[in-house]
């Protein structure tokens, strides 16, 4: 709950008048109290992550443009035509927001060869640019969170980041939300498998969209992925990759599945779940809600144990995942709304004079650990004892601390509640306040 709008000093009447500006079309402001919940989500990921003992990196938004073409692939929906580049003003470099962030991690760890030691689980953040049409769950700036575990080569620590993302939703109190599980295999099965998927395809060519068509010949799996209905039954009776799959291949597909059943992980397969970017090799999966229409997918991920090498690196293997925030989020709110978050307590000044003394009692509570919204006068008057209260009310705080002329002189405060047993009030001393401060804290 916010307090009534003040009015603002106000500009001289003959003041130029500016045309409003707003927020680029796709990319949204995220304001209290919903921020509460992106702060909430983000606290629980980061005690989860330090449990799995993945370590926080931060990448810069740009990058070079070069870096997703060559890591993403060229023929991908992202390099496409939903990529947000430019050239760099002043000396013309090709740059581009970053549309996500593996590829950004992946040359920071080549860069900085932090796997001379051996692998690393890595954990991020933040904001992701993409040219979309904007709609329910896909905006053009969005946010993700990803781990990512580099220089593991075993289907352990593709298990162990599936695990992760698993008990994420547990954690946060997510519900229907399923697992899907697909093996891209190694590049020598994918070409065998590529060549029947193309005879399937040149088979039905009537039945496919310009972009298929397009795609045919230069990344004929992608067409798998498309999001077209038209298209479902020629995807639905293509040869499946799986069946493709050698014994290696199939045998680190199945070390996975053993840890999630053992693990109690329910999954389906889904042999047409190849993702949007080429980098994946091995195991790919998603996981899925039915409750955000056709913006289903929260996260993503699988194994990439070509991208170092292709984006100029010493090879070494990878694997990871990224969910997107907003859907997150959403899915969070369809199952329970948002509370507003409150302050532990509202300092009521009956008289403005009393501010150094308040002011100062408010450091030390706020030092101690309890929450204080401080009252504010408007431009025309110092407010009421009554308007007071009833911004102390709109506040939710579950306490109003009453700084009256009287108690300061007697060195005390009336702490009153305003929650449960409303009404009683107790004088507190000054100078005993570390003793009474942590009453004030709503989770005592
Ligand atoms: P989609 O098939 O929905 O376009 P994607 O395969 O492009 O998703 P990834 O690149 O795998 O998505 O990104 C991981 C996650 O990030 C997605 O599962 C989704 O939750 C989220 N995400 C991707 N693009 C957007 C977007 N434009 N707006 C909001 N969230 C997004
Ligand atoms: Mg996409």
């Amino acid at each position: 709950m916010s307090e009534k709008p003040q009015a603002a000093p106000s500009a001289a009447a003959s003041a130029p008048r500016f045309e409003k500006l707003s927020a680029v079309k796709g990319m949204n402001d995220i304001l209290p109290p919903e921020s509460a919940q992106w702060e909430w989500l983000e606290d629980k990921v980061r005690q989860l992550m330090a449990r799995h003992a993945y370590r926080n990196i931060r990448t810069p938004i740009v990058e070079p443009t070069p870096l997703f073409v060559r890591g993403l692939g060229e023929v991908t929906d992202i390099v496409e035509k939903e990529m947000y580049s430019f050239e760099d003003k002043l000396n013309g470099e090709a740059l581009t927001l970053r549309p996500e962030n593996t590829a950004g991690v992946v040359r920071a760890v080549a860069e900085h060869s932090m796997l001379y030691d051996g692998g690393k689980r890595l954990y991020y953040m933040g904001p992701m640019f993409r040219h979309e049409r904007p709609q329910r769950g896909r905006y053009r700036q969005f946010h993700q969170i990803g781990a990512e575990a580099l220089g593991f080569p075993g289907a352990e620590v593709d298990a162990e980041l599936i695990l992760l993302a698993n008990a994420l939703w547990q954690e946060l109190g997510l519900k229907d939300v399923r697992l899907e599980l697909n093996s891209l295999g190694q590049p020598a099965e994918r070409k065998a498998h590529r060549a029947a998927l193309i005879a399937h395809f040149e088979q039905h060519e009537a039945l496919l969209d310009e972009d298929a068509r397009r795609r045919l010949h230069s990344n004929p799996l992608r067409i798998l992925d498309t999001k077209n209905p038209a298209m479902r039954e020629v995807v639905e009776s293509a040869p499946r990759l799986i069946d493709f799959l050698g014994e290696a291949s199939l045998a680190h597909f199945n070390t996975v599945r053993g840890i999630l059943d053992a693990c109690g992980v329910a999954y389906t397969i889904n042999p047409r779940l190849v993702r949007g970017m080429d980098y994946y090799n091995l195991t790919v999966f998603e996981f899925i809600t039915e409750s955000l229409g056709s913006q289903g997918t929260i996260c993503g991920g699988g194994r990439y144990d070509y991208l170092i090498e292709q984006i100029g690196g010493k090879a070494a293997p990878a694997v990871g995942w990224a969910l997107g925030v907003e859907r997150v989020l959403e899915l969070l709110r369809e199952q329970a709304p948002a509370q507003a978050p409150a302050p532990d307590a509202y300092a009521i000044v009956p008289d403005a004079a009393a501010l150094p003394v308040v002011l100062k009692t408010l450091v030390q509570l706020r030092a101690l650990g309890v929450s204080v919204q401080m009252h504010a006068g408007a431009a025309e008057s110092w407010g009421s004892m009554k308007s007071q209260f009833k911004k102390a009310d709109a506040s939710g705080a579950r306490h109003a601390l009453i700084f009256g002329g009287d108690e300061l002189a007697r060195g005390e405060v009336t702490v009153k509640s305003l929650r449960d047993g409303a009404g009683a009030q107790q004088a507190r001393a000054l100078g005993d306040l570390p003793q009474w401060a942590i009453t004030l804290q709503s989770q005592n």
